[in-house]
């Protein structure tokens, strides 16, 4: 049984999906399903055009607004970059380094630390996405490439505001393969001692989630583990039922 101050976060990622008007239609959907549980920390990242025009609809909820990557300079000429001083008014928090931008957009460590610095010298939390490719997993040396990229990634931030992680099997992603829960929690309990090693930050508050294909059925599995603060949805937080009942269960259920 977890803690009774204890508090889930569920953060949704929209990816490049949703126009102005489907984001408005799903957001009213997502609020009037699960907008009464207080008891969850939510946060929704929809495509970054979509947060100022959605900003006066989160206001009134208990729901937060998300960024789903950001650039780490303040400004300067970096064609189709958004800093984040642009969007530090209307975001709590930022999904960095997810395993899309690091293999598609070439992300490296170094970079996300850069974001993570831009985010939390800004007051906004860093949601650091972490995880192994399907060829590490196989070799039994998740726990090793996952513990290099907190490092390279965390071992030069001085910070004393939360940081939230993401653990993300690669092989995971998609609404397809969900990692056995026993081996996240496994995995997200080494990576929290590992943590309390790197000493810059081994005392701030920070959670560790988990994603990769979490649905309303399994949500539960995931959170009911003793080290897995809550999750990062992808493709159920496209639909406002299947994501409002992810809300739900938590709440309901711890
Ligand atoms: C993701 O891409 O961050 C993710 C968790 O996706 P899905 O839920 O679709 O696996």
């Amino acid at each position: 049984m977890k803690n009774k101050s204890y508090i889930s976060t569920v953060i949704a990622n929209w990816k490049m999906h949703n126009d102005f008007n489907a984001a408005l239609d799903l957001v009213i959907k997502i609020f009037s399903y699960s907008n009464m549980a207080k008891n969850v920390e939510k946060i929704i990242c929809p495509p970054v055009v979509n947060i100022i025009p959605l900003y006066d609809q989160f206001k009134n909820s208990t729901f937060s607004l998300g960024a789903q990557n950001i650039n780490e300079n303040n400004e300067g000429s970096y064609t189709g970059e958004i800093s984040v001083n642009m969007l530090k008014n209307y975001i709590t928090h930022a999904i960095i380094g997810h395993s899309e931008r690091r293999e598609i957009f070439n992300e490296s460590n170094y970079t996300i630390s850069l974001k993570a610095k831009a985010l939390l010298s800004n007051k906004i939390v860093p949601v650091i996405c972490v995880g192994e490719p399907l060829e590490i997993y196989k070799k039994n040396r998740s726990v090793e490439f996952i513990n290099n990229q907190l490092f390279e990634i965390l071992s030069k931030i001085q910070t004393n505001s939360q940081i939230l992680i993401a653990y993300e099997p690669i092989w995971s992603i998609g609404n397809k393969n969900p990692a056995d829960p026993v081996y996240v929690e496994k995995i997200i309990t080494k990576s929290k001692d590992f943590l309390s090693t790197i000493r810059p930050i081994r005392n701030v508050n920070h959670k560790f989630l988990y994603g990769g294909s979490v649905n309303s059925k399994n949500v539960l599995d995931y959170t009911k583990q003793q080290n897995i603060d809550g999750v990062l949805v992808g493709s159920a937080s496209l639909d406002a039922s299947e994501f409002g009942k992810i809300v739900l269960q938590i709440s309901n259920n711890g």
